[in-house]
């Protein structure tokens, strides 16, 4: 007898209907055979809404009670989760992150997982009981309610599946599984039946939101198989009907490009004519980090005179203004002429363990862009994956373009 952590996103449990149906299908493993914990999201919308009501009442406001608002939409589908089991004649109950003690560290809105105190679930379990987890919260050691980041209940999953020592992590999502590029937008992608770790970990960082980076990590760290599939489909008791999150083999390197991820809501900023001179790097880049603004591509130009230079970097939409705040508030320090910025940009990206070993895999980007008018603002390679920053407003035209230049469109 196996034990399967199963996790429902946000659409999948987004009204009681949708709720009755993932029922169904946890109903389904238990019948056969399996011991089931269940990890469910809020209803989709709700976070939004709870995070909305927060910024109403103050735009600083204190994380902690952030947390416990936002924590919310979790305990409602974790208890409607259970009477649905329980309606099905199943012994059922919910569990908060503070009733099991998913411990995190007290970094609120974005907390890290510190240990999960899996034992009195872990003997329930072995009783016959299911239990249905809130997922995205947890509990400091003094006692706060602690939330994981956007996307954090894929976290919970996997941590759980991890300290209950579960043989399969399986996220049910609305889409059946992880396809070559967003399937939203490309409607050429292909659902893939095998991604290594190493490329997934890679596609979530670069904007496939399928998968939580940090349940990814998690996932690689302690070699726990994950699945992504599908809510909708109606494919209970099929084996392996999604996507396996795995160890990458070496016929997983055959293909150069598996997959082409994306990030929308990136700004560009420029400044222009610094002083060529050493420490300027730092000056530009340390008060960002003290405002806790996250920096991306950076480029910096080579200087013509050894004077004066350009560096252009990213930061996620959300932080261009307070970026541009804290670089004008250090221009005599940083020593500037003047910034230039830009809101729309998106930064696309191929990625796949076999760019190691296949030269010249960019060089294909390039053309298709360029054939294509699109052009390149930013370029940036790591050993599995090449980026590009282009105008927002050619998004779709480049993922399509790239995804068929490297022969991932569905046959
Ligand atoms: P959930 O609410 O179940 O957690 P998410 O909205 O967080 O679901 O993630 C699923 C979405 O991820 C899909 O609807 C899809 O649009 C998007 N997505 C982006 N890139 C990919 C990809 N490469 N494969 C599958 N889905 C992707
Ligand atoms: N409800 C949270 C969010 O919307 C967590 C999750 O769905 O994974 O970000
Ligand atoms: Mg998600």
């Amino acid at each position: 007898m196996s034990l399967i952590v199963m996790k429902f996103g946000g659409t999948s449990v987004g009204d009681t209907d949708r709720i009755k149906n993932a029922a169904a299908k946890v109903a389904a493993e238990i019948k056969n055979g399996h011991k089931v914990a269940v990890v469910v999201s809020a209803m989709s919308g709700v976070t939004d809404q709870l995070i909305t009501h927060c910024r109403a009442i103050s735009p600083r406001f204190d994380a902690r009670e952030h947390d416990a608002v936002v924590s919310t939409g979790e305990q409602v589908t974790a208890g409607l989760m259970a009477m649905a089991l329980q309606q099905r004649g199943l012994n059922a109950r919910s569990w908060q992150g503070w009733q099991l003690r998913l411990l995190t560290d007290s970094d609120h809105a974005k907390a890290r997982i510190m240990d999960i105190e899996g034992d009195a679930l872990r003997a329930r379990l072995d009783d016959g009981e299911t239990g249905v987890i809130a997922g995205f919260q947890g509990v400091t050691e003094d006692g706060r309610i602690t939330t994981l980041g956007r996307g954090g209940s894929d976290t919970s999953a996997v941590a759980l599946a991890v300290a209950l020592k579960a043989d399969r992590c399986d996220i049910y999502t609305d889409v059946p599984g992880v396809f070559t590029s967003d399937p939203r937008i490309v409607t050429a992608a292909q659902k893939m039946n095998r991604v290594s770790y190493e490329e997934m970990l890679e596609l979530a960082s670069l904007g496939a939101k399928v998968l939580q980076v940090r349940s990814v990590e998690m996932a690689m760290r302690y070699r726990m198989p994950v699945q992504v599939l599908s809510t909708f489909a109606n494919e209970v008791g099929s084996e392996l009907p999604g996507t396996l999150v795995i160890e990458g083999t070496k016929d997983m390197e055959k293909n150069t490009v598996t997959g082409i991820a994306h990030t929308s809501n990136e700004a560009k900023i420029t400044l222009a004519r610094l002083a060529d001179k050493p420490g300027v790097a730092a000056r530009v880049f340390s008060p960002l980090a003290r405002a806790g603004i996250s920096v991306d591509m950076i480029v910096q130009t080579a200087s013509e005179d050894g004077q004066v230079t350009d560096i252009t970097f990213t930061v996620a939409m959300g932080d261009w203004e307070r970026a541009l705040k804290v670089l004008e508030d250090e221009k005599a320090n940083i020593g500037f002429e003047k910034i230039l910025s830009e809101k729309n940009v998106t930064k696309i990206s191929l990625v796949g363990i076999g760019m190691r070993s296949h030269a010249g895999v960019a060089a294909l980007m390039f053309e298709t862009l360029a054939a294509k008018g699109i052009n390149i603002q930013v370029i940036e390679t790591s050993e599995i994956n090449t980026s590009v920053l282009i105008a927002s407003e050619y998004t779709e035209l480049a993922l399509r373009a790239l995804h068929s230049a490297y022969g991932l469109d569905a046959a």
